[in-house]
């Protein structure tokens, strides 16, 4: 079983950088309406390369 990442959603600015970074598809998702990335739990292979890039440190592995 594979640890998910985490958003947190207060730290978010929506600038989509981890989506073009994630390896596997539909599992960071951009909501629109909220301007901010959610995280498809069941498809997130904890690979951590999305945590590596976000630049407002949103995303974590593992807690
Ligand atoms: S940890 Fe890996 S699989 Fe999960 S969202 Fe980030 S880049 Fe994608
Ligand atoms: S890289 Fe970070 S700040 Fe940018 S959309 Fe993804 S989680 Fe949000």
């Amino acid at each position: 079983m594979y640890v998910s990442v985490r958003v947190a959603k207060e730290k978010c600015i929506g600038c989509k950088i981890c989506l073009s970074t994630c390896p596997e598809a539909n599992v960071l998702l951009y909501i629109k309406e909220e301007k901010k990335v959610m995280v498809n739990e069941s498809r997130c292979k904890g690979c951590g390369l999305c945590v590596t890039v976000c630049p407002k440190e949103a995303l974590t592995v593992g807690h």
